[in-house]
């Protein structure tokens, strides 16, 4: 199927594996050089009725499941763009996960125990809001989630962090080999605009539910999360699993750009639906001559 929706975003926004990543060189508010907010929106509607081809294909040649990660500061804009992108898509075929503080049960188990079991079966979209690369960004912040887990090790330094991303590095390897296309957003919202948008919410009674005191707290920290944001994206954006780090100021141009990127990664995997050989055929025709004559 050829893919006529790629405008290279896939290109434009991948973090190098092994490059250093420095916030101060990504803007937020990045909306590309060609792309006007109309032109986007239509833009995103096409890009939309391709994923749900794609989809379709993805489930007849059951080969290969997609995992799409999203990750983000509070208010960056992660469930409207799961809304949008997924809008097209048969309900049927994708599952979407939210990851919130694990329960005692899964701190009592490897980092990656809860994640593995949601994993996508080869044909199915899995998305998961937040994931376990929480436990390199949250957990780093609060250490006291670490202390929670009750780990053999004792210290936490910089070492323990590297040995973590190499666990997650190996772990999306081995899913990729297993057949596991594994597509990573970061959608990158500046500071500024979360304070826009959670004064949004406490001034339309609408969107109040949505405010959450403990995302206003969390702001103290927004200094040490980018560090820790950048720092992830250095050691795990991979040949096998890359990030794409999304500007997120404007929310038009995120989700377009991530329903592009997520269209054209399937769309490359050159998928085909499954060839009927002419014995098949044959018996499909004597079973269609029954049907009709009954
Ligand atoms: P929304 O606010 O839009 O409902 P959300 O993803 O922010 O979505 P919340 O319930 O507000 O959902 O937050 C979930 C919380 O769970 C986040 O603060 C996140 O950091 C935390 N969390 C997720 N995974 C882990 C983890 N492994 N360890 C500790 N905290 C985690
Ligand atoms: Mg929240």
């Amino acid at each position: 199927m050829p893919d006529k929706s790629d405008h290279g975003f896939k290109h434009e926004f991948a973090v190098q594996p092994g490059i250093s990543v420095d916030f101060r060189k990504f803007s937020t508010k990045y909306t590309g050089s060609h792309f006007k907010k109309k032109k986007a929106e239509k833009h995103l509607v096409e890009d939309i009725e391709s994923l749900s081809g794609a989809q379709e294909l993805l489930w007849a040649s059951a080969r290969y499941g997609v995992l799409i990660i999203f990750q983000a500061m509070d208010a960056a804009g992660k469930d409207g763009t799961i809304k949008h992108v997924m809008s097209g898509i048969n309900p049927q075929g994708v599952d979407v996960y939210s990851f919130k503080a694990p329960t005692l049960n899964e701190r009592m188990h490897h980092f990656l125990w809860r994640g593995i079991q949601k994993l996508p079966a080869r044909g199915r979209i899995t998305i998961f809001n937040r994931s376990y690369y929480e436990e390199v960004l949250v957990v780093r912040i609060h250490q006291e989630f670490l202390a929670a887990q009750n780990l053999p090790e004792k210290k936490f330094d910089n070492e323990f962090w590297r040995l973590r991303y190499q666990e997650i590095n190996n772990f999306e390897r081995t899913i990729t080999r297993n057949g596991t296309l594994v597509i990573k957003f970061f959608l990158h919202v500046s500071q500024e605009e979360q304070k826009k948008r959670f004064l949004e919410r406490l001034e339309d009674p609408d969107k109040m539910w949505k405010f959450s005191e403990d995302d206003f707290k969390e702001r103290r920290h927004w200094k040490k999360y980018m560090q820790a944001y950048e720092q992830m994206l250095e050691g795990t954006s991979t040949e096998w699993a890359p990030w794409y780090v999304i500007p997120a100021d404007h929310k038009w141009f995120m989700r377009m750009a991530v329903a592009d990127i997520i269209t054209s990664r399937i769309h490359e995997m050159n998928l085909s639906f499954p060839v009927v050989t002419k014995k098949q055929r044959n018996h499909l025709m004597q079973i269609r001559r029954k049907l009709e004559g009954q």
